[in-house]
């Protein structure tokens, strides 16, 4: 039985098993629904077990006294021992469902509606995590096919790991321990990332890359208290004077972040991407409205939109307050003035340097008389990035090629997420293979995914996992 046919014939049963995954209200984010999500786990290493990986266990996340959400792990080794590794991720926690009155059916009670399954998670992730698991079924189906009659294959063509987090949608926060604490069994050539979306159904795309982020809050302080401005003003600082010209100075006319350095480490954008970028059908006036009706393009010149937003760092204001916001006029030097900020990083810039950068920028815009202090939310986020032409990403292409029947294009995402640990933690390269789409309404009410993608993603990785056994010398150079 070939790929397609096993996919085809299996697709009613792999549909029944994802509604009764999506059934599960696992919830990573609610403290009431923490028993949700440990019987998620526990549903995904019985469905792991099931499909015949030797090796499954639920792992615990966090300390002893304040535990996280458990991740699965799974492990099949390649029948050649000299296969490569491919680790596979995904996370099986949802997002929150509020507001409940918008959805047309309930979260947790996944109804198939045309050629979609509608439900928390249906898209992100469970979907995505369970192609992983027909694709690879298909694979061992259609292993011994050039042998007629031959008895399917007893172990994958390459060693597959999966981690399967618990924690994605409350922001990972045990993930990068979790990976240092496992790294040795962990060990792989190439992660697969299945979290992001395609461009389209008709128009298949892989990922190449996801935005880094810091954010900070900025706190000026001049007089003790505020001060009457007939009396004293003209006469001393104004500390929401020197923060607007602050945060106005981040940016200079042509849109470019002023902070010393920012772009020394930025990798450039290179003739064959923006190629490729350029040929995705880009609607931008569809676009705008997205962007919660936005009258007008804007930022860094020189770069097309999705340039801006996919392979250019920025810096945004996210909020600034202080003196008198209330009814009414006070006429006063306010005392303090605050702002928060945050800034998306892309290859290879790093967190901890942006932090340095706003630092000096914030001491040297500050003038006499005033004083500053720049908090920061966290260690901030490293971009992830996988070059075009890395034998992982071309081999994914080849496979979804092949799956859609299609040229697959290049996209990147602009948000930020744990991928960049696990590239940096367990030293090996990400290739993002998704089948989502943006208007899957993912963290919003009425979450749904296509079904026939799903089987499509399921056949790319079985071909994938094929191609990757043949061009092992590719992949295991490229760590
Ligand atoms: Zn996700």
């Amino acid at each position: 039985m070939d790929v397609r046919d096993y996919i085809d014939t299996n697709a009613r049963e792999f549909f029944d098993q994802l509604k009764s995954w999506l059934a599960i209200p696992s919830i990573s984010a609610d403290p009431g629904h923490h028993g949700d999500v440990r019987a998620s786990a526990q549903w995904l290493a019985g469905h792991l077990t099931s499909t015949g990986f030797p090796t499954v266990e639920i792992w615990d996340t966090g300390p002893a006294g304040a535990p996280g959400q458990p991740a699965v792990f799974a492990h099949w080794p390649a029948q050649d021992p000299g296969a490569p590794t491919v680790l596979v991720y995904g996370h099986h926690d949802v997002q929150p469902v509020e507001p409940l009155d918008e959805w047309h059916s309930p979260p947790f009670e996944p109804a198939e509606r045309g050629s979609q399954i509608l439900g928390r998670g249906a898209s992100d992730d469970k979907g995505q995590v369970l192609v992983h698991t027909l694709g690879l079924r298909a694979c061992l189906a259609a292993g011994s096919q050039a042998v007629p009659g031959a008895p399917p294959s007893a172990a994958p063509p390459v060693s597959l790991k999966f981690l399967i987090e618990g924690e994605e949608e409350s922001g990972s926060p045990h993930f990068a321990d979790l990976l240092r604490s496992r790294a040795g069994r962990l060990s792989c050539d190439m992660i697969v990332v299945s979290d992001t979306t395609m461009w389209a159904a008709d128009v298949p795309s892989m990922c190449t890359g996801m935005r880094g982020l810091v954010d900070a809050q900025i706190d000026l302080r001049g007089a003790e208290t505020d001060v009457h401005s007939g009396s004293f003003g003209g006469g001393v600082p104004n500390p929401l004077h020197a923060m607007a010209a602050l945060l106005a100075g981040l940016h200079d006319d042509q849109g470019r972040v002023t902070l010393p350095g920012f772009y020394d480490a930025v990798l450039p954008l290179t003739g064959a991407e923006r190629e490729l970028f350029a040929r995705l059908p880009f609607d931008e006036k569809a676009w705008l409205a997205d962007a919660g009706g936005s009258q007008a393009a804007a930022g860094e010149a020189g770069f097309s939109t999705l340039e801006r937003v996919w392979a250019r760092p920025t810096a945004e204001i996210n909020g600034m307050w202080g003196g008198h916001t209330g009814p009414g006029a006070k006429t006063i030097v306010p005392s303090q003035a605050h702002a928060k900020v945050s800034f998306r990083l892309v290859a290879n810039q790093e967190p901890a340097d942006i932090a340095v950068a706003l630092r000096e920028y914030v001491a040297t815009h500050t003038p006499p008389g005033i004083e500053a202090a720049v908090t920061f939310g966290g260690p901030g986020v490293r971009p992830a990035f996988s070059p075009l032409h890395s034998p992982g990403v071309q081999a994914a292409k080849r496979a979804m090629e092949r799956a859609f029947g299609r040229e697959v294009l290049f996209t990147r995402e602009g948000g930020s997420g744990p991928e960049a640990d696990l590239a940096e933690i367990l030293g090996a390269p990400l290739v993002f293979v998704a089948v989502g789409l943006d208007e899957d309404r993912i963290h919003a009410p009425n979450e749904k995914v296509e079904m026939a993608l799903l089987l499509r993603g399921a056949e790319a990785v079985a071909y994938l996992w094929a191609d990757l056994a043949a061009d092992r010398a590719g992949i295991t150079a490229a760590r």
